[in-house]
């Protein structure tokens, strides 16, 4: 049974393949040809024990475009409310025999809990700071389709890199592809060990953002402090993303930013509203041919 718990696991060559099979899904999206039955008859169960808005959503589309039920269980309805363990609500899932289950946990590893006690594919919807694959593999599609390549890329991940998922999950993505990562934070935000080997660390923006090809900004993860230190005036002064501090990067730069992205903190807002430059709406959009892609090689065994 293969899963999809973490970009950790997977090869260059496991990453390519959902790579190629999520531009075929975005190909067949945009000229309405994919095939609609590929999951026919497939229920998918989403747990999404976290606040999500883009990728609850767009699972919910991938799974829906190509025929499979989806349902979608809400924690705050649920028994857990009543004392029933986490393990148990697992084993009650697991014998109603979904199809694949998709789950974001605020714990280290609870995909990997989850796929230890089932019969069916588990696709990890992001679980605590550790890891979001398919936010990386879904971001790689977007740099992939406008620079062609991932191999020689220069990547500058701005922000709070010490809490965010999404950008461990892409720098161990990037670095595996042969990208080279930059990261650029402030102190507080910069993690003691990276997730990957080779990341050259920056606290100056303009050094971090010399000659880069994309520029990942990531939001303070506030939910996740003990103290909250950061104050948002003092980073738009020195990370927030504006006209002027891009012209440090590449001339061809694109922006990019997972969501939910704050306007004047990490982002200015003209940049923001700049659809060629900020390229947001491409990753949101890539979010549902990559989890069509998920979806059907780990449900019909081509992963
Ligand atoms: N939506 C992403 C996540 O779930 C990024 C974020 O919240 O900043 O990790």
């Amino acid at each position: 049974m293969k899963h999809l718990l973490g970009i950790d696991e997977l090869s260059a060559a496991d990453i390519e393949r959902y790579l190629d099979r999520a531009q075929f899904y975005a190909d067949g999206l945009a000229d309405e040809s994919w095939d609609r039955k590929t999951l026919v008859g497939k229920i998918v169960l989403i747990l999404f024990f976290e606040p999500s808005t883009r990728t609850l959503t767009s699972f919910d589309f991938a799974a829906k475009r190509l025929g499979a039920h989806v349902v979608n269980w809400n924690p705050e309805t649920s028994s857990l409310s009543k004392g029933e363990s986490f393990m148990d609500t697992i084993r009650t899932f697991n014998a109603m025999e979904p199809d694949a289950i998709i789950i974001r946990h605020s714990e280290y590893g609870a995909p990997k809990f989850v796929a230890g006690r089932v019969n069916c594919p588990v696709i990890n919807g992001g679980d605590s700071w550790r890891e979001h694959p398919t936010q990386a593999l879904l971001d790689a599609l977007a740099m992939r389709q406008t620079f062609g390549a991932l191999k020689g890329l220069n990547v500058s991940i701005i922000g709070d890199i010490a809490h965010s998922r999404v950008a461990a999950s892409n720098i161990v993505l990037l670095t595996k592809m042969g990208a080279n990562v930059r990261v650029i934070a402030p102190d507080m935000l910069m993690p003691e060990k990276m997730p990957a080997q080779g990341v050259e660390k920056f606290s100056d923006l303009e050094a971090g953002l010399k000659d880069a090809n994309v520029v990942m900004t990531i939001r303070p993860q506030k939910e996740r402090m003990d103290h909250v230190l950061i104050d948002d005036t003092a980073y738009f002064r020195d990370y927030g993303l504006t006209y002027d501090k891009l012209e440090w990067a590449s001339k061809d730069a694109i922006v990019m930013d997972p969501g939910p992205f704050l306007r004047n903190v990490q982002i200015a807002e003209d940049l923001a509203d700049d659809k060629g430059r900020f390229v947001y709406d491409t990753q949101v959009a890539n979010g549902i041919p990559t989890r069509m892609a998920v979806l059907d090689m780990l449900i019909n065994g081509k992963a």
